[in-house]
């Protein structure tokens, strides 16, 4: 009688809005059809990975004519919660924590309790006796809550207490745990606790394929690629007069006539003939 409403939602691919529920993957939070499931895989994600992008992140996710460079490009940041240098793009960021590890020593094993002589205020001489083996245990102590910043040349932590700012090709491995990453550079670890460990690490990936993918292509130097990465750029915004003071030089150059000038120039301003 109420089967209105026990009606299942229908099918609809949270990416390409295929509705062909055949083999599709119905997550929590939206379905994923079989052509965009492949799509991920293709790139080592699932389709749970799918979700902790925007929607249009996701898109491109899935586009298998998105080569490393195009597909880390698209999942540029407008907004970056820093100032960037010239050539530096924001690829994620959010709150996070930073995390310093303290080795604590928290008792001894087998100790032969000697005579401590206190020589001044605050220093002991321990005579006698063996220390034994000593319990130590490392503790991770954790920053306020700051802001991690990923950038295609750096990686930025800012907490009121803890922070870094370290260049991504000083950085030797990074390690991925559950609750952060562990950051190396010369054998120090620099951690960051985050809950978007998964999301942070499959941009890493990325920003790592899209930059081994430009020195394959700089090794080559093939003019063609370069030619390709140049109509790629993103084009500046070109202003009405600027458009028409280049159509006014193409006259003047004799290149094209007055009346096509004229029909150019009405055409950029607006006006119709
Ligand atoms: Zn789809």
């Amino acid at each position: 009688m109420f089967g209105f409403f026990e009606k299942k939602k229908e099918f609809c691919c949270a990416i390409c809005g295929s509705k062909n529920p055949q083999e599709g993957f119905r997550g929590a939070k939206g379905d994923i059809c079989k052509q965009c499931a492949d799509a991920l895989e293709k790139r080592d994600l699932t389709c749970d990975d799918a979700f902790l992008f925007t929607e249009d992140q996701r898109k491109n996710l899935c586009n298998p004519a998105l080569d490393a460079v195009e597909l880390a490009d698209s999942l540029q940041i407008e907004k970056a919660p820093l100032v960037l240098q010239e050539g530096e793009y924001c690829y994620y960021y959010g709150d996070a924590c930073g995390g310093h590890i303290q080795t604590v020593t928290t008792g001894y094993t087998g100790r032969n309790k000697g005579v401590s002589v206190q020589i001044m205020k605050g220093v002991s001489y321990h005579t006698g006796g063996s220390a034994g083996q000593a319990i130590r245990e490392q503790l991770i102590e954790s920053s306020p809550t700051g802001r991690f910043v990923l950038t295609n040349k750096r990686f930025v932590l800012l907490t009121a207490l803890y922070g870094f700012d370290i260049p991504g090709d000083k950085v030797q491995t990074i390690d991925v745990r559950p609750d952060g990453l562990g950051i190396y550079v010369k054998n120090k670890m620099h951690i960051v606790l985050t809950s978007d460990v998964r999301k942070i690490a499959i941009i890493i990936t990325i920003l790592t394929n899209a930059t081994k993918q430009q020195q394959e292509e700089r090794k080559q130097k093939s003019p063609e690629t370069t030619k390709r990465r140049q109509t790629r750029k993103k084009q500046a915004p070109v202003s009405g007069a600027d458009e028409i003071m280049k159509y006014k030089k193409l006259m003047d150059e004799g290149i094209i006539t007055e009346s096509q000038f004229e029909r150019k120039k009405n055409e950029i301003l607006g006006f119709t003939e």
